[in-house]
Parts: C-alpha cells; structure tokens; sequence
C-alpha cells in the first residue's frame, strides 16, 4: 500500500491529528523526534523541516549540521493510546543534507542502499522478527527494578502470568498501528515475554521493530511495569534474544525454497547460510552492540555462541524453521534487541549477498548438541564461536570489508569510536562481582 502526500494529510485531518511526531534513529537505534503541528505537516512532507543534527550521537560535527527529514508518506500512523481530540501521529524520517543527497550517517537510508543492492540482483528480503523483552517493577519513586513479582514460564496462562493484561494491551495497540499479531506469549524466564508479527519487507519491518520497542516501553508504563529490551537483564536465566528469520524473493516467489533438495532448499539458500556464517563473527558488533549482549551469548540459555547451523536442533547460530515453501526461511538466532534494527539488517543482508556472490558453500548442518561438546570436538567439526566480548567483536568488525560497505565509512568509524569508549567505561569500573569476590579474600 503506497501512500501519498495527499493520503497523509488527508488522513490527519479526518482523525483530528493535532501534533506529529518526526521520527528517526541515531546510529545506535535510539528513536529520536521533533514534534510539528497539522500546521507545519505540509511543509514537513515536502521535506523542508530542518534540526540540527550536531547533537545526534554518531550524526556529525558542529560545523556541518544543519539536516534535513524526509518523511516516508507510508509510515504514517496515529498513535492509538493517545486521546481522540488533538490526536498524536509519526512519521519515520530518512535524513538528507541540505544539497538533498541523503546522510551516510542515517541508518534507515544505510538499509536502503543495501536493499537496493539485493533489488539489483532481483531480489527482495523479508524478516520476521521473534522480539524477547522483560517487564519488571518500578519503585516507590517510579524507577525501573529488575523484579518480578511473576512465577510463569513458557506459555502460561493467567493467573500466573501478570504482565499478561500489559501484554494484551500492547497487542491491542499494535494491531490498530497496522500490526498484525501472529502470537503473543510468556518467554521462559519469569517476567519474560515475546510477541511475534508477521512477516514483512526489511524496511517496513525494521521500522516496525524500532516503533514495537517504543510501543511496548509506553503500554507497560501505563500498566505502572517497565520493559526492557536489555539482553540480560538478569543472570542465572534466559536473556532475550531478537531471533531474525529471513527470505529472498525474487519475481514473487520465495528464492530460498527448492522441492527438489532433500532439505528442501535452494541453491541460493545455502548461499545465504554460508555468507551469513562466514561474516558472523564480524556483523556481531551490531547485531549485539551492547557490553551486556555478550553475557546472553553463553552456553545453557537457549542463545548461540557458536557458529554452525542446523535443520533442527536450536542450540546453533542458524536454525532452518520447518515450514517450507513460502515460507522457507533462515533464522538467525544471535541478534538480541538492543541493537539497531536498520543497521543489523543491513549487515545480515549484505553477508547473505556476498554469499550469494562469492557462490560459498556452507559446511555440513550440525544436528547434535554443540553444547555438549569439547572444545576438541568442536573444533573437529570446524565449528568456531561468536566473539567473547565487545572489544573482541570491535576489533571483528574493524576487519571485514563486506560489513564495512554495508554500513558505509561514516556509521563505522563513528559506531567503533563511540562502542569502544563504551567497553573502556566497563572495562575499567570496579563490579559488584570483584567486590563480591575479592573484597574478603585480599
Ligand atoms: N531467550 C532465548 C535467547 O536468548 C531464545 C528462546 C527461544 O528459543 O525463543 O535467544
Ligand atoms: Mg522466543
Ligand atoms: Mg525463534
């Protein structure tokens, strides 16, 4: 469904839109916005509202940043918890310089460029993505714990449940965003949940992932919980993971599907698997970009950490979903939802490309239990682990020409620059777990 100019302000007047919200991303994902009037909304379509982008993380110096958004007429929509009269909308931006070529600092126009790519070569990508999140208490002063009061698992049901009422409401609100909901349910770990929706071209979807984490933080504030997209909130149980699964399409029908392969899969699939595999190691600097990503990314809560892939077993990096035809697709199970939607598909889908290009071969499916394993059977089998920590996933990403492309010059000088002060600040703070450990023994 292509939207005009004309559909957006035609829209807005009819729902009584007194405010929009200018949407965009700095290079971490972090949603950022400036808020016009009705007034302003043609103007703001016509691509003439300027900000100053020197104060965006990771956009530009002082002395070149005056920018321009362009909103996308498609991603209009009106914020459902707001009141009726004087109603609040978006609008998601891609960012331009003044010369109206577009910012290689702006990560939605990052994706874009390597959408266009695989467009080139005839194809389209599709996500669905499986986002895990927590919902945990606020103190008497309204900050956020990391209680639970919950004692469910994995698809109980109420009375148990207590963020289920949060849960359905949030569910409510993205079905009248235009989401369409295939399944809401409790993770694993107390207090955990995930909703999944459908299937959808990488842009909009990469879209919908910043606009859930945003929907589903404001729903659980109105229930008086705060969610968090943290990867491991909590140790000694699961973290939460943002599992991507995704297809190529290529003149509408699914290119990784192959009836005649006893796997039932293409040629091109494999492709896909094997570029995904070989540039893993470097793409997990934006798939986990957070110091805390690297304590989910252990053994023994149903996160990867070493790089095979397999038909059926979960414990691998890739997991290749049952269903078949057009539907056939690779999951890729590092990714956690921290990262920044645009720039972490933007490097899946290159490394698949390059793949792709490069005709590789991915080695033999692993169908045991890596887990299980020694590091001499392991390394029998050839299979080798994603990066320990964030300075080792840095140093990864610092390497790897393909990811380089994908996220341009700009984003990963600025992304490792500003990721490797983050790591510093960690690495030289004194944790409760040294004191725990030290503080009595020394
Ligand atoms: N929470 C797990 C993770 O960290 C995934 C559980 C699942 O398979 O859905 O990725
Ligand atoms: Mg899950
Ligand atoms: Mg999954």
């Amino acid at each position: 469904l292509m939207m005009t100019k004309e559909d957006v302000l035609r829209e807005a007047n009819e729902k009584g839109v007194k405010f929009i919200r200018l949407q965009f991303t700095d290079i971490f994902g972090i949603l950022k916005n400036l808020a016009i009037t009705i007034e302003q909304l043609e103007k703001a379509l016509d691509g003439e509202i300027m900000f100053d982008g020197s104060s965006i993380e990771g956009f530009v110096r002082i002395e070149e940043s005056d920018m321009y958004l362009r909103p996308d007429p498609n991603t209009f929509v009106v914020f459902p918890w707001r009141p009726g009269d004087g109603a609040v909308a978006r609008l998601i931006c891609d960012v331009y310089h003044p010369d109206g070529t577009p910012f290689s600092g702006c990560p939605r126009s990052t994706l874009r460029k390597a959408l266009k790519e695989a467009a080139d070569l005839g194809y389209t990508m599709f996500v669905g993505p499986e986002l895990e999140f927590f919902l945990f208490h606020v103190d008497s002063e309204g900050r956020p714990t990391t209680i639970t009061h919950d004692k469910a698992g994995y698809f109980d049901l109420t009375p148990i449940d207590l963020g289920e009422n949060a849960r359905r409401d949030m569910v409510l609100n993205l079905e009248q965003m235009g989401y369409e909901i295939e399944a809401s349910h409790h993770e694993v770990a107390p207090g955990q949940h995930e909703i999944d929706f459908k299937y959808s071209d990488a842009l909009d979807m990469a879209d919908k992932m910043v606009t859930f984490r945003f929907v589903v933080r404001t729903i659980a504030q109105r229930h008086g919980l705060h969610a968090t997209f943290m990867p491991k909130p909590i140790f000694g149980i699961n973290g939460s993971g943002m599992h991507v699964n995704q297809s190529l399409f290529k003149n509408g029908k699914n290119a990784f599907y192959d009836p005649e392969n006893e796997m039932g899969l293409s040629k091109i699939a494999y492709n896909y698997i094997a570029g995904l595999m070989k540039h893993s190691r470097s793409f997990t600097a934006v798939t986990n970009p957070t110091v805390n990503s690297y304590k989910r990314l252990v053994p023994g809560y149903e996160a990867p950490c070493y790089i095979a892939w397999s038909g059926r077993n979960r414990s691998p990096l890739i997991r290749i979903p049952a269903k078949r035809g057009a539907s056939t697709r690779v999951e890729l199970r590092s990714p956690d939802p921290s990262c920044n939607p645009y720039l972490a598909l933007a490097v899946q889908l290159k490394a698949g490309l390059a793949g792709i290009k490069n005709n590789l071969t991915p080695p033999p499916a692993v169908d045991l239990n890596i887990f299980a394993m020694n590091d001499s059977q392991r390394k029998e089998l050839g299979i080798s682990s994603l990066p320990g920590d964030l300075a080792e996933a840095l140093e990864e990403l610092g390497r790897d020409d393909v990811i380089k492309e994908a996220l341009g010059e700009h984003i990963m000088n600025r992304f490792i620059e500003a990721k490797q002060k983050e790591y510093d600040n960690f690495r030289i703070a004194v944790h409760q777990w040294e004191i725990d450990n030290y503080l009595e023994t020394y």
